[in-house]
């Protein structure tokens, strides 16, 4: 049976707006609560609001470590944590799931948080797999801006990427640049963007 206690990985995914940040920081609190060591990492890449919080759209936030590889986790990881939490695991290469496959085999608990898919509504970078090895997969939906149902989608609203941004599939930001949106009312954006 699936306990807690020992070392395993949970994936909280969806969307954006789904809510994702607000429940990784709910079971960070609660880890914290429970008076054991806890962890936070956070890709470099994320700087929309912060240069170290996670902050949920709602504007609760938690303190993270930047990190700018997976790796780097494994070199801050302490003997005597008991839970990492890491965000926006969808920016990480795919040597993260390795990197969490490593950390729940010591006995730890990884919370990971992220976007299932991009902003074309594909599976995001190394998640399928981490959703393939996890213990426990939650996934979230916002509402759809457009029709009120259910979103399962991050509408990308723009057409010009902002200056520094190399990537479209990279590209960080929340409310001015993307939407939450249902399957039938998300579209993929034309050609400028590949
Ligand atoms: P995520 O990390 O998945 O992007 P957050 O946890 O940062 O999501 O934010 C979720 C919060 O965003 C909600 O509790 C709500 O207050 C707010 N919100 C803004 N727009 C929407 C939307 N379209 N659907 C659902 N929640 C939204
Ligand atoms: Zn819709």
């Amino acid at each position: 049976m699936f306990t807690e206690a020992n070392g395993h990985i949970e994936v909280i995914c969806g969307s954006m707006f789904s809510g994702k940040s607000e429940e990784l920081i709910r079971r960070i609190k609660r880890a914290q609560i429970a008076r054991l060591k806890v962890q936070v990492f956070k890709p470099a890449i994320d700087q929309r609001f912060s240069l170290t919080d996670i902050v949920s759209h709602s504007g609760f936030s938690i303190q993270a470590v930047l990190v700018n590889e997976a790796r780097e986790i494994l070199e801050k990881l302490k003997n005597d944590t008991q839970v990492i939490a890491i965000d926006e695991i969808q920016f990480f290469s795919k040597e993260i799931i390795k990197i969490c496959q490593k950390i729940a085999n010591m006995g730890k608990r990884v919370i990971a948080a992220g976007l299932d898919q991009d902003f074309r509504g594909e599976p995001f970078g190394p998640i399928p797999f981490l959703l393939a090895v996890a213990e426990k997969v939650d996934k979230f939906q916002a509402i759809c801006v457009i029709c009120g149902a259910s979103a399962s989608r991050s509408q990308r609203i723009i057409n010009e990427m902002p200056a520094g941004y190399d990537s479209p599939i990279v590209l960080v930001g929340a409310s001015e640049y993307y939407e939450a949106r249902c399957r039938k009312c998300h579209q993929v954006p034309k050609a400028v963007l590949v």
